[in-house]
């Protein structure tokens, strides 16, 4: 049981749904737990939305969700930038979402940039590899929402934003910055904007090495729920360790103690 939950952080893909599928009994968790006063948030490193673009994929698969509720790597490297690197402009590895969050944020974006900012990109090709390596050696900062290897979808897994960010950290032999999981500047974003405390902050996802791993580094408590890429043996070899393993996210409300109304008998 955890106790003192006021806001809980979820983890999208592999945590309330898989690729097109839902996780049965996610969304009625997540919206008894919102009955009961606990503050939602969503946290995904995927940076080919806007936080619209992912609070409207949220709605489709059936949760309640608001734009100000997604954290999701375009916004965050966006803000990112706004704050540490303000003034320059950003040349784009990556897809319309996080071209749209950095616009929203004030900042343009150019083939001629001070910044190479590295994403999903489904539709990747040579040039636009050669022109982040060009721009990179020639001195621009290199940032990227997240080195996932991989996603998970509902056929499998599928190469991540890592798979094109390795691309050109392996020409330009330079590392990129990552500001999704598990740096914990989201975690920074979130107690500004929200108002959290981390003693009363619960992060719930299926990865060790980015969502259990970004609980730690935020000093939050955490969930890692079975659904996803992480298997149970895993937790010992990556030293992470979870304050509850759960095989799916539709047992957390009465692991916090909140019990489904009865259904009233006919
Ligand atoms: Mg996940």
């Amino acid at each position: 049981m955890i106790r003192n939950v006021k806001c809980a952080i979820f983890d999208l893909d592999g945590t309330l749904f898989l690729g097109k599928d839902r996780i049965e009994g996610a969304s009625e968790a997540l919206h008894m737990m919102r009955e009961k006063g606990i503050k939602i948030l969503f946290l995904t490193n995927a940076g080919t939305r806007s936080r619209e673009g992912v609070a409207e994929k949220l709605r489709s698969r059936g949760f309640e969700a608001n734009a100000d509720e997604v954290y999701c790597g375009s916004y965050i490297v966006a803000k990112y930038i706004a704050m540490h690197l303000p003034g320059k402009k950003v040349y784009v590895v990556g897809e319309p979402g996080m071209v749209e969050e950095l616009n929203a944020a004030g900042i343009e974006t150019s083939d001629d940039a001070g910044i190479v900012v590295g994403c999903l990109d489904r539709q990747i090709n040579y040039e636009k590899l050669g022109k982040a390596h060009m721009l990179i050696r020639h001195g621009a900062e290199f940032i990227a929402s997240n080195k996932d290897h991989t996603f998970p979808t509902e056929h499998g897994s599928m190469p991540g934003a890592g798979a094109i960010v390795a691309a050109i950290e392996f020409s330009t032999r330079r590392s990129a910055l990552v500001v999704g999981k598990p740096n914990p500047y989201a975690f920074t974003l979130m107690k500004e904007e929200k108002g959290l405390k981390a003693s009363e902050t619960l992060m719930v996802g299926d990865r060790l090495d980015t969502d259990i791993a970004f609980a730690k580094n935020c000093g939050i408590k955490s969930v890692l729920v079975l659904t996803g890429t992480s298997k149970k043996e895993e937790i010992k070899e990556k030293g992470l360790n979870p304050e509850l393993i759960l095989e799916t996210v539709a047992g957390l409300p009465k692991e916090l103690g909140i019990m489904p109304k009865e259904k009233p008998t006919a």
